[in-house]
């Protein structure tokens, strides 16, 4: 007998639906016990001869790989040729560990390291565990660890993928991609959303899967049904043809009576330019994600050159730029004050500009330079601005070197209290949702745990959106949202009610929201605004907003 359906829910990072069986990617088994070394030296250099082996077969993987996904393997290949592991293998075999314990201790060092920054750092874990099982496998003369070699088109299950993995899948096996960790911008997600396999991640349960079950994933909301039945497979097609139907869709961003909302990409660099979507510009260009793993701070003349290859995609179209923002989850190198307490609270974003005045000073000038010699509409905005008297200082000193649009990020939530103040001093506002959910709720945003209270249909959040769009409003100035929030579609209705005048995304996700700003009126996406701010909470605002939808856009959620 067929076991009855079950639903498992997780986060759709990869559009598309999928259904076949589970293939499971087995942990690496467990180290060997193993005596003190009588050699250390020698079981050194068995350890560095196999991180050495581990790398050229990285390095070899990425030779057969093109764009992103070879960079990705080739940072692989990197970890297990840096000097720091070799200096803490000598530390845990002077401990008296044997040679594979002593290696796999080595790592775990760097992992707690990466685990204690956060943020982007702490979901480049799986890459370090994968890069550590693969030498430990050489070493041990195991074979390597890893997806199994798949028979039939499969669904692949696992803790979570490495670069060199998701890389490696080959689309005509692999019909989706689940994991029980991971997070939005896990490699995971990155690879598999380039290379066109639905994905979800940090699936409960998804460990207990058995080889073999049938699965059915949804990409897009997360949802993966464990042994569907024949009326959920036919729901999953019909979504996602209409889906497919919806990409198509293209023009600017409009409500169905015609009132605009731009569409805007949120970019970390070049390589996230949105391909094969329309976009009307970009409405945040996170430019401390291109600096992430540099040891100095980029010259001027880099940081012109890099900003001019962006700029060139968007000819008479806006880029809004925003200034560095270190600190926190995004710790930079070379903008470090030194060790804080309670980093998200301290001295981050603009605050590490006005304490590291060149910082701020360069990257101003090096934009100023590159957008005089393109044709983008150039703006700038400066992250964790908390004062209308920040934002005039920020807004000033990009004027005074041609930038003539500046503005802020609304993160703060004291900065949307005092929006009517604001905004004598900004050209524009971009809401960031992300931090300003984090900051409201007191909630921190890395921890999967207190999701619930991140949520930004929270009806406090909703009410400090309010507050900032009245600001907006009062002087006739722009504001937009770049918080992942823009790119829910019921969401995104809500914010258009709210009275925000452009949606910043995800290019993944532009094509659903058109095609939801399309499918209800100006009046009704105020109704969604009213409905959802008099809740109670989170789950209750969604559902109220879901009730005004319309059937054509629930359809496809
Ligand atoms: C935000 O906080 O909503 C935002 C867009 O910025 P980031 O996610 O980069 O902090
Ligand atoms: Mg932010």
């Amino acid at each position: 007998m067929t076991p009855s359906e079950r639903v498992l829910q997780g986060i759709g990072v990869s559009a598309g639906g999928a259904v076949g069986p589970v293939a499971l990617v087995v942990p690496p088994e467990p180290l060997p016990d193993e005596p003190r070394p009588e050699d250390p030296a020698a079981a050194k250099a068995s350890i560095v001869a196999a991180l050495d082996a581990a790398a050229r077969g990285l390095e070899e993987r990425a030779a057969r790989l093109e764009g992103d996904a070879a960079e990705m393997v080739l940072m692989a290949a990197g970890m297990a040729r840096d000097p720091g592991l070799v200096e803490g293998v000598d530390e845990q075999l002077a401990k008296g560990f044997g040679p594979a314990r002593a290696l796999h201790q080595a790592f775990e060092v760097f992992i707690d390291q990466l685990l204690a920054l956060g943020g982007y750092f702490a979901e480049r874990v799986s890459d370090v565990r994968d890069v550590s099982a693969r030498a430990e496998a050489i070493l041990l003369g195991r074979p390597l660890p890893g997806v199994p070699e798949l028979t039939e088109p499969s669904i692949v299950v696992a803790r979570d993928l490495a670069p060199a993995e998701t890389a490696l899948l080959d689309p005509a096996l692999v019909l989706g991609i689940v994991t029980a960790d991971g997070g939005r911008t896990s490699h995971t997600a990155i690879l598999a959303a380039q290379r066109g396999i639905p994905a979800a991640v940090r699936v409960d349960g998804a460990l207990d899967l058995a080889a073999g079950t049938l699965l059915a994933l949804d990409g897009e909301s997360g949802r993966v049904t464990v042994w569907p039945t024949s009326d959920t497979v036919e729901a999953l097609q019909r979504r996602a043809a209409l889906r497919a139907h919806v990409a198509t869709l293209s023009g600017p961003g409009r409500t169905a009576c015609g009132h605009p909302v731009a569409l805007l990409a949120n970019i970390g660099d070049v390589s996230d330019l949105p391909v094969g979507v329309e976009v009307e510009g970009v409405g945040l260009f996170r430019t401390e994600v291109v600096f992430l793993s540099a040891q100095h701070a980029p010259s001027v003349d880099e940081q012109v050159a890099l900003y001019e290859e962006v700029f060139a995609h968007f000819e008479g179209r806006p880029v809004t730029v925003r200034t560095l923002d270190a600190g926190a989850d995004k710790p930079l190198a070379f903008a470090n004050l030194g060790e804080e307490p309670n980093p998200a609270l301290g001295r981050r974003g603009y605050r590490l500009g006005v304490r590291i005045p060149a910082l701020l000073a360069d990257q101003l000038e090096a934009l100023s330079i590159a957008s005089r010699n393109c044709g983008a509409l150039v703006k700038v905005m400066a992250p964790m601005v908390a004062t209308p008297a920040e934002a005039r200082d920020f807004v000033d000193a990009a004027h005074a070197v041609g930038l003539q649009q500046a503005g802020v990020m609304i993160e703060v939530p004291a900065l949307a209290l005092r929006a009517h103040d604001l905004f004598a001093h900004a050209d524009f506002a971009s809401l960031g949702t992300n931090d300003l959910a984090q900051y409201t709720m007191a909630a921190d945003r890395m921890l999967g745990d207190l999701s619930d209270l991140l949520d930004p249909f929270q009806p406090a959040v909703l009410d400090l959106v309010a507050h900032a769009c009245e600001g907006a409003a009062s002087r006739g100035t722009p504001i937009g949202v770049c918080g992942e929030s823009a790119g829910d579609p019921l969401m995104a209705l809500v914010l258009t009610g709210l009275g925000v005048t452009s949606l910043s995304m995800a290019p993944s996700r532009v094509a659903m929201v058109r095609h939801a700003l399309r499918e209800h009126s100006l009046d009704t996406c105020r109704a969604m605004a009213d409905a959802a701010r008099a809740a109670q909470d989170a789950t209750s605002a969604r559902g109220a907003v879901a009730a005004l939808a319309s059937p054509a856009l629930l359809e496809l959620l």
